[in-house]
């Protein structure tokens, strides 16, 4: 079976390691190709857009691909959004792997905003000295905030206008709690910013805000566009695709 992963997210990566395990399917993994210094994944790829919903219906037609798995990430909307429309006009099944959400535990002083937009308000309103934990994505919204602080941490640097006041930390995760505290400390943070992306990777930054009693302004996913099959796990999706073998 001749299946695409559309990936970029680590999940999308174990799948691949998974399916290149097992001989009856031959995966391929699509990435964006926006990170300098990506983790590659096992198996076969390919990076870089398709030109749109009609450039991924055709790419798939050509490749022959008789499944399309949609792991990117749950902030990548418009990926997604084509993948729908390509797979539906090219008539192949579509399955999408979204890893769960974080929710909210005893503790948590979490403030849902909907967009970067709705938060970057949210911090203004109040914040002397936020945490910026987003990725690069969707820090423009916060450039027009003279009055906070930022603390600013992503893979690569964002290239959109930043706040006045900032300081860059350019990393990637796992971030380990102990470190996460230390640095919320160091920095006076009274405010984390994060997507619910999910995902234990990036969880410390959360864990660490409950202990030290900081709210976190957590951005909401995008909705989700539709697919023939939803899973939140690896093991969902290896098992969805082997009963369509
Ligand atoms: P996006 O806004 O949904 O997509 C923008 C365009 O980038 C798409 O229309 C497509 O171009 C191209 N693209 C995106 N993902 C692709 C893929 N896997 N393979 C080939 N082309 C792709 O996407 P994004 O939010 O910029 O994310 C880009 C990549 O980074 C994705 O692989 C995603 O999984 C990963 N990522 C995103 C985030 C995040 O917060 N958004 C975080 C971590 C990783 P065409 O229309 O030309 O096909």
């Amino acid at each position: 079976m001749n299946v695409l992963i559309l990936g970029g997210t680590s999940e999308s990566r174990l799948l691949a390691a998974r399916l290149s395990q097992d001989s009856r399917f031959d995966p391929l993994t699509s990435r964006g190709g926006r990170v300098s210094d990506p983790q590659l994944p096992e198996g076969d790829s390919r990076v870089g857009g398709f030109g749109g919903a009609d450039g991924l219906a055709t790419w798939i037609h050509s490749h022959a691909i008789e499944v399309v798995v949609d792991a990117t990430h749950p902030f990548a909307a418009t990926m997604s959004g084509n993948a729908a429309m390509a797979a539906a006009s090219a008539g192949v099944p579509l399955l999408r792997l979204n890893r769960p959400e974080w929710t909210a535990r005893a503790g948590d002083v979490w403030l849902d905003a909907s967009t970067p937009a709705d938060a970057a308000r949210m911090v203004e309103s109040f914040s002397e000295r936020a945490f910026l934990t987003i990725g690069r994505l969707g820090v423009w919204a916060f450039a027009g905030n003279s009055r906070t602080w930022f603390l600013i941490r992503s893979i690569d640097a964002p290239v959109d206008e930043l706040p006045t006041r900032h300081e860059l930390v350019l990393a990637r995760g796992p971030f380990d709690i102990d470190d996460e505290i230390a640095t919320m400390r160091e920095h006076r943070i009274d405010v984390v910013v994060s997507k619910n992306s999910g995902g234990a990777m990036t969880e410390g930054k959360l864990v660490a805000a409950r202990r030290l009693g900081i709210p976190v302004v957590m951005i909401a996913r995008p909705p989700a566009s539709p697919s023939d099959h939803v899973t939140d796990s690896v093991d969902g999706a290896v098992a969805w695709l082997r009963s369509r073998l």
